[in-house]
């Protein structure tokens, strides 16, 4: 069963004489898979990446996630997109607690209350070895931390679908790979469907069960993957 689907996608830029970044673009993300996207600079991943979350709206074509068409920011989704976007004026601890109040606008009701969400952000902030840094503010922190810390907010809310964007860019390849092994692990024992845009073949093959490659004029997809070994789903 399929969780994101998109078809047949164009996505201009700039009016109808911009930037074709998309044309023709498919692609289908079975629930519980773990997909990735590679293919080189300026093809359109981040476009589709966009398209998913519902930050930009096609000019032509169908986006759906859990079989609504996307027609506006999705909140069930978290996202963790290469530059961090943290609000400087809150600490590390508020902005990971940002997406909340996204969602309980769109939602309604969260799950748990603000001391429990507390205590999962500074869990979340332990996994990703920053323990002790909620009080900082962002401005305060390296890149890589910020990028860490970024990818607590995309967890926060327990998503079903997350939606990474080279979220592994402005980190040493030793934080890296930790933080590979985190998101494998949230995959295997939550079940959660990722998207990872990718340019590092190595990180597709390692993390996903499934390899897309794009193509630039026109971003499309032109190469669909099964990695071999990928351990089962069920
Ligand atoms: P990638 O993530 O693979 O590097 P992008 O999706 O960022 O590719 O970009 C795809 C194409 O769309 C590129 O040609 C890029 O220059 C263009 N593009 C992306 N964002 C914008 C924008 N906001 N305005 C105009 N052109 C854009
Ligand atoms: P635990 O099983 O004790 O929660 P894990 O190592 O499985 O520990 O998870 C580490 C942290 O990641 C925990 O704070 C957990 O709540 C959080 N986490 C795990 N899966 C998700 C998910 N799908 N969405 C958000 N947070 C998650």
């Amino acid at each position: 069963k399929n969780l994101v689907t998109i078809d047949n996608v164009d996505m201009r830029y700039g009016g109808a004489d911009g930037t074709l970044a998309v044309e023709g673009l498919t692609l289908h993300v079975e629930k519980g898979e773990f997909a990735a996207v590679v293919g080189p600079s300026g093809c359109g991943k981040s476009t589709l990446m966009k398209l998913v979350t519902g930050l930009h709206i096609p000019q032509k074509g169908v986006v759906t996630v859990a079989e609504e068409r996307v027609t506006k920011p999705v909140s069930i989704v978290g996202m963790a997109f290469q530059n961090p976007t943290m609000l400087p004026w809150r600490t590390t601890l508020d902005n990971i607690l940002l997406p909340l109040e996204v969602v309980e606008k769109h939602r309604g009701r969260l799950r748990m209350n603000r001391a429990e969400y507390v205590a999962k952000a500074e869990k979340l902030l332990e996994t990703v070895g920053l323990k002790g840094f909620g009080s900082k503010f962002p401005w305060q922190l390296s890149g890589g931390m910020q990028q860490r810390a970024n990818l607590c907010r995309a967890l926060i809310h327990e998503p079903d679908l997350l939606m990474l964007d080279e979220p592994f860019g402005a980190l040493d390849s030793f934080t890296r790979e930790e933080l590979w092994c985190v998101i494998r692990d949230l995959h295997f024992e939550r079940k959660v469907t990722i998207v990872l845009v990718t340019h590092d073949l190595r990180e597709a093959v390692f993390l996903a069960d499934r390899i897309f490659v794009m193509s630039s004029r026109p971003g499309r997809i032109i190469e669909e993957r099964t990695v071999p070994f990928a351990r089962p789903r069920d």
